[in-house]
């Protein structure tokens, strides 16, 4: 998404001391996969911005934000940047914790998918188990092993996608789970052309009951976002996000229209929900809606004194 800042390392160090409420995220499980001629290898490309210690960050790292937010990050690392020292031993064990419940108590049947690809600049996509059908939300990395994971959870029976950026391996899904791809019309391209489910125009959609999709253009045109009902959760993909410095709209990488998107962000005002899944950036939970509201407000008033 972006050049690597020379404040990687920080970064790095600081993600794997994060003890935040992700399962399995302790330190010690974010031990190495690399093998080892990988590690003697990455060790010369070493990053000279990194602090000493196991944990090292090479110079391919796109500056994701995966690793600032999430453990284990090294398994997720979409450019494999993040390396250790010592030759790894439980990568099988690390492999299976995926994908990761976010909050069994008030998200449950809720997952972070973890494998984040390049190809998505290194976005986080999400499962939701339901029994309508699974709804993957945006496009992990494709893996045998995350495949046969997902299976043990049911599998998809739709990839929603929530615009062309974060599609990654929509493809390789689409033919290994059978799901059908959901994208809105003004975000297909030739890349996305057998997308099995275009939407056109403004919506909202709905599949089932329990989900809407909410068209907010603005990060790109065609920018959809998911509202679960059950358990009043927005997956936002690129529109809004809590990032490293607050609330953001990331205007740095907008493709449509900036003023639309905060549009857009006004329309989340309207929609019932207490957590927040973004694509890039930090998972939110209010304390309930009109938390939610409080703040989106605040950002609201902000922007528009800055415009
Ligand atoms: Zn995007």
């Amino acid at each position: 998404m972006a050049a690597a800042t020379a404040s990687t390392s920080f970064h790095i160090r600081r993600s794997f001391q994060y003890n935040g409420n992700l399962q399995n995220s302790s330190p010690k499980r974010v031990k190495a996969f690399q093998s080892p001629t990988i590690i003697t290898a990455s060790l010369e490309a070493r990053r000279p911005q990194n602090v000493s210690g196991e944990f090292f960050v090479d110079h391919t790292c796109i500056d994701c934000d995966t690793c600032r937010w999430m453990a284990p990050a090294l398994l997720s690392c979409p450019t494999s940047s993040i390396h250790t020292e010592k030759p790894p031993h439980d990568i099988l064990e690390v492999q299976k914790t995926f994908p990761i419940p976010i909050d069994e108590h008030t998200l449950l049947g809720v997952y972070h998918c973890g494998y984040h690809s390049d190809k998505s600049f290194g976005a986080a996509s999400y499962l939701i188990v339901r029994a309508e059908g699974n709804i993957l939300v945006d496009s992990p990395r494709y893996t045998t092993k995350l495949e046969n994971n997902l299976k043990m959870l049911g599998g998809a029976r739709y990839m929603f996608l929530t615009h062309s950026d974060d599609v990654a391996d929509h493809e390789k899904w689409s033919n290994h789970l059978g799901c059908e791809r959901i994208l809105h019309l003004l975000e297909v391209d030739h890349s996305t052309a057998a997308v099995e489910i275009k939407l056109e125009g403004s919506g909202p959609w709905n599949l089932g009951d329990d989900v809407t999709l909410v068209h907010t253009p603005g990060h790109t045109e065609g920018s959809v976002c998911l509202l679960y009902k059950p358990h009043k959760v927005l997956f936002t993909g690129d529109h809004f996000a809590m990032g490293e410095l607050g609330w953001t709209i990331a205007e740095r990488y907008n493709k449509f229209s900036v003023p639309k998107q905060l549009s857009s962000v006004k329309l989340m005002l309207d929609l019932d929900f207490e957590w927040m899944l973004p694509g890039h950036g930090r998972r939110t939970k209010f304390r309930d809606v009109e938390d939610k509201n409080l703040s989106l407000r605040a950002f609201l008033e902000t922007k528009m004194q800055l415009l």
